[in-house]
């Protein structure tokens, strides 16, 4: 299967221009984002990013994905992320001192750019206050396995930056 690369592949990590704030992808998590994405291909899916900070909050560490929660729905240009089962997921994940870190979501082969509708949802996420997650992280996965993009940005209620890739 050519799309199978971990033999290659190593962690992820992205860095800000200003490099106050660094994003660290396990690679068991970025394999299995693209797995989800080669077997949802020509259509959109997704899931949540789930992890921890760095003592100084200073980098992220995404250490697990979801794949697309049951009722989800997946259309060409278009994913809503169901939450079914995910309250589970992020209770188990908080006794490993792991966390709610955002969202991840695949644009078949099409560019990785967040849309204006991403930003406007991340935007959202960053205000609701259930979440406590006043920085979630957006990941999108773009392309296909012939030739995968990633674009990964970090939003708040004034904005998002993009992240570049360090590696
Ligand atoms: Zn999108």
């Amino acid at each position: 299967m050519r799309w199978w690369i971990k033999e290659k592949m190593d962690n992820l990590f992205f860095q800000d221009t200003n490099q106050s704030f660094s994003i660290n992808i396990e690679k068991m998590a970025y394999e299995q984002m693209l797995h989800y994405c080669v077997i949802s291909n020509p259509y959109e899916t997704g899931g949540i990013l789930i992890g921890n900070y760095s003592s100084n909050q200073a980098t992220a560490n995404i250490l697990q994905i979801t794949p697309p929660p049951k009722n989800s729905r997946h259309a060409k240009y278009n994913f809503w992320r169901s939450s079914r089962g995910l309250k589970g997921t992020l209770d188990t994940a908080w006794k490993d001192g792991q966390y709610y870190l955002g969202e991840w979501h695949y644009h078949p082969n099409a560019p990785a750019d967040p849309s204006n509708t991403d930003i406007k949802q991340m935007i959202t996420l960053s205000n609701n206050k259930k979440l406590k997650c006043p920085e979630p992280i957006l990941i999108i996965i773009g392309g296909n396995s012939n030739n995968w993009k990633i674009s990964i940005s970090v939003f708040s209620n004034n904005g998002h930056t993009a992240l570049e890739c360090m590696k």
